[in-house]
């Protein structure tokens, strides 16, 4: 087990496009364990491969309050979305900040499971939303690219000065 490096914005590699696992093998499993004890050690509740520069869809995730539901959603598709909800949302790969972001409430998601089984989830509420937030990232997409663009530039401003860099970002 290791400790992954986290990308944070505006890492470009974050915007990289997941290719689909082809075999689910030692060497996934090896990085499903690192990104689940990444993922604890950042304080996190999911985390995509994308995250921590590993570019296959494999997503991670635990919504539990006691983090005892380890999941893990190897090639996931949402088949199935349904309603709208607002929730607030984080990342780790743009620490600290927060937005209230709208979503589909719930989603059929397939995937494969850790064996490399074929499986089905109903999610709906956190779950629903981790899942989507997660899946964004194998498509390089960030939660704050859903804000506007003032809401945007705002965050950026505000990580830029969390680093004490000066604010030379431009949107
Ligand atoms: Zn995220």
């Amino acid at each position: 087990m290791a400790i992954l490096d986290v990308l944070s914005f505006p890492d470009e590699r974050l915007r990289t496009v997941a290719k689909p696992v082809e075999e689910v093998n030692d060497e996934i499993k090896q990085l499903v364990s690192d990104m689940f004890e990444t993922m604890k050690d950042e304080n996190g509740i999911g985390l995509a491969a994308t995250q921590v520069n590993r570019h296959v869809q494999v997503v991670v995730m635990d919504v539990s309050e006691d983090q005892n539901e380890p999941r893990v959603f190897i090639n996931p598709e949402i088949i199935r979305k349904d309603g709208s909800t607002i929730s607030e949302e984080g990342c780790l790969s743009v620490p600290n900040q927060f937005a209230e972001i709208n979503r589909p409430i719930s989603c059929d998601v397939e995937y494969l499971n850790y064996n490399g089984e074929k499986s089905f989830l109903k999610a709906e509420g956190l779950l629903a939303t981790c899942i989507q937030h997660e899946m964004d990232h194998l498509e390089g997409i960030l939660f704050i690219d859903y804000l506007s663009k003032l809401k945007k530039t705002m965050i950026i401003k505000k990580l830029s000065k969390q680093k004490g860099k000066p604010d030379r970002i431009v949107v």
